[in-house]
């Protein structure tokens, strides 16, 4: 139940806009790439572009609802935000209102990169996982490591011509297969490049496709891709049981919107049976969040800790779970998203933490960008 005097103004408000309603890859963790036309309920969100009128109005509401001290908006959920012809203009538009603005792209394309380092993002992630093309096709569809790598390095040249100090993130997702020689040769990279290392463990997305497997329901498929994850999606809803009637930060704490400006009842969700308001801008905030916080597909979702799970709330526990699976396949790194050092050489326990690549000027506010991963696996 939806209480404005029992929710206190936020510290960050985050606001995740698609201006891009589809993608160049198909990942199968990723709706983008996973759902089928059969298993939508109602159907899918339009996949055009976002109109830049409608961001202008989008922009002005956000700023007349002033719900937070610190409003941080990320162009990008299930969407490539580099394939907006107007990409640029975006940023600058976002920029312009005060706002902190995030992308994060798969880089298989270098379109309007140019004009986006200009406009100057404050952040930018590339979402990958893997150095080499064997893996790398596993589980970023249709992709190209070896475009992505040209276009890192094509990055790091208009960051130095623009003399820009945009916070270049690399989100490495972390599967059972991926965290040997793949990962030590992308750190590499990473020195050399001057970008931040960031590995988080792989999730499988959405939400509604979660729930389906939690309640026995996956196809062969997918059944594929989840094997493929360094934990199984039941042991981590067992592991957020006991949080469950946490408050779910993606309802408290974030907003998403799809490119004709409906809002979408979290990050967590794809079907257009879960658009909670037609239209951002007519809706006032109070009433969004009354409809969010009555919305009935979050109790099933509490129960199964599910919210716990794609915030990353479950912590330490996702690194023992994910620990099991890698060491089976003797990885030659361990990792740890949620403790120091998060990298240790298998063969070596005891020896020096390995030091991730930091990008050596001071970074922004990076507290949502650890905590989504987008979520949302992005
Ligand atoms: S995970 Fe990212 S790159 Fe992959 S299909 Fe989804 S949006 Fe595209
Ligand atoms: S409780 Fe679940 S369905 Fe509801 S907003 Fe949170 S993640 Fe989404």
């Amino acid at each position: 139940m939806y209480e404005p005097t029992k929710h206190p103004r936020n510290k960050i408000f985050t606001y995740w806009i698609d201006i891009v309603g589809t993608c160049n890859l198909r990942c199968p963790t990723c709706p983008t790439g996973n759902f089928l036309d059969s298993e939508f309920s109602v159907g899918r969100n339009p996949t055009g572009f976002m109109d830049q009128d409608l961001y202008k109005k989008i922009l002005e509401k956000i700023k007349s609802d002033n719900v937070s001290d610190r409003i941080e908006i990320h162009l990008y959920t299930w969407g490539e935000p580099l394939l907006h012809p107007k990409v640029a203009e975006f940023v600058t538009m976002t920029k312009k209102m005060g706002f902190f603005c995030g992308l994060s792209s798969n880089l298989n394309l270098d379109k309007n990169l140019k004009e986006v380092v200009k406009a100057g993002p404050d952040f930018f992630r590339i979402s990958l996982s893997a150095f080499y093309q064997g893996n790398y096709k596993l589980t970023h569809k249709r992709g190209d490591i070896r475009i992505v790598k040209s276009n890192m390095y094509r990055l790091r040249n208009l960051l130095d011509q623009n003399k820009s100090n945009i916070t270049v993130q690399v989100l490495y997702h972390v599967y059972k297969h991926n965290a040997s020689d793949d990962l030590a040769m992308m750190m590499k990279l990473c020195e050399e490049l001057e970008f931040d290392l960031d590995p988080v463990w792989a999730f499988y997305m959405p939400l509604e496709k979660s729930l389906d497997y939690l309640n026995g329901k996956v196809s062969d498929e997918d059944k594929k891709t989840i094997n493929m994850l360094a934990m199984d999606p039941t042991d981590v809803s067992k592991a957020a049981l006991p949080y469950r009637d946490e408050d779910c930060s993606l309802r408290k704490t974030q907003v998403t919107l799809n490119i004709d400006g409906s809002v979408q009842l979290c990050c967590a969700t794809f079907d257009q049976a879960y658009v909670v308001a037609p239209s951002f801008i007519d809706t006032p905030h109070a009433e969004l969040q009354r409809r969010r916080y009555s919305n009935d597909m979050c109790g099933p979702c509490m129960d199964k800790g599910q919210h716990i799970y794609f915030s990353y709330a479950v912590g330490k526990k996702l690194d023992d779970l994910g620990e099991q699976n890698l060491s089976k396949k003797d990885s030659k790194f361990i990792f740890k998203q949620f403790s120091k050092p998060s990298l240790v050489l298998r063969s070596s326990e005891n020896a020096d933490p390995i030091v991730l690549p930091r990008a050596a000027k001071k970074k922004q506010g990076l507290s949502l960008y650890r905590f989504k991963n987008k979520l949302l696996g992005r």
